[in-house]
């Protein structure tokens, strides 16, 4: 594995590939490594010739009163999990290979990125998703590119990204891993003292409790969400949004007649934890 740090020598390792006729898969993280980015990297490593992570805290995506700064970074141990997952090329940049003095441009696609997540954290924060992953896919020109359904929004706004600017890559979604209780991984996690970490186990539970909902009938949104608000509360957790979406463009669903996306965001003690289940009909 080699640790790269400008857009040229990446340009150069992908070109050197592409020249063996391999295929290049990408995986776009901000680092601090568990189980679910490693996930990631083993499905890039088994489709790919060629297997290039980013690991970059974009600083674009944060608001300023979020956490910025505080965030878990660790890239001698991600290098470490990196190597030992098979990955060729850790695209580890600094802030000013990616935005360089003078950068003026921003990707905002409406519609997907003003609810769930854009409207607790504001605009500017899938603005910046969208910006670096766009630069991402001009950097490096993946075939593919693998993104956790974690983050679901995010995958519904990289979607049309590419739709949209015909953006020449293959999506891929990876499926959420937990802890054994249920937790849905993150690197935020670990902001977590004993307390938030036992009562962040609900949302888990609310998701389940909502999906048993729609298996035993109940399928109306307010049955839906009253089913995974009540477990929620029996942990002393108001959320931020617990809203029931459409998968493909987020726009709300009254009744759960064809998969729908049950999403949730809370503030558990230091922690904004997300979470969230495709609810089957
Ligand atoms: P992050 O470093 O948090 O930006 O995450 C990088 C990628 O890993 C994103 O595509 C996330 O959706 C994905 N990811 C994060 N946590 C998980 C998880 N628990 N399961 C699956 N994918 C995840």
């Amino acid at each position: 594995m080699r640790i790269v740090r400008t857009v040229a020598d990446v340009r150069a390792a992908v070109a050197d590939a592409r020249s063996r006729g391999e295929i290049v898969g990408l995986v776009p993280t901000m680092g601090a490594f568990h189980e679910g980015h490693l996930s990631l990297i083993r499905q890039a490593r088994a489709e790919s010739g060629l297997v290039v992570v980013s690991l970059f805290v974009n600083p674009t995506q944060f608001g300023a009163n979020e956490d910025l700064s505080a965030y878990p970074r660790d890239e001698e141990r991600d290098a470490a999990l990196a190597r030992d997952a098979g990955v060729d090329i850790l695209f580890a940049p600094a802030v000013g290979e990616v935005y360089p003095d003078g950068f003026a441009t921003t990707i905002h696609i409406s519609g997907i990125t003003e609810v769930l997540c854009g409207a607790v954290r504001g605009p500017h924060h899938f603005d910046g998703v969208a910006t670096v992953v766009a630069k991402l896919f001009a950097i490096v020109a993946p075939d593919a590119a693998y993104f956790g359904q974690k983050d679901a929004q995010q995958i519904v706004v990289v979607r049309r990204l590419v739709r949209d600017l015909d953006i020449p890559v293959r999506i891929v979604a990876c499926p959420i891993v937990r802890e054994a209780d249920g937790l849905a991984m993150s690197s935020r996690n670990v902001y977590l003292d004993a307390e938030a970490r036992a009562q962040a186990t609900a949302l888990n539970r609310a998701l389940s409790a909502a999906e048993a909902a729609v298996a035993a009938g109940r399928t109306d949104a307010a049955s839906v969400l009253a089913a995974a608000h009540a477990e929620l509360a029996a942990s002393g957790i108001v959320p931020e949004y617990l809203e029931l979406r459409s998968p493909d463009d987020l726009r709300p669903v009254d009744v759960v007649a064809r998969p729908a996306l049950l999403a949730v965001a809370a503030r558990v003690g230091r922690a904004r934890l997300i979470d969230n289940r495709i609810l089957e009909a």
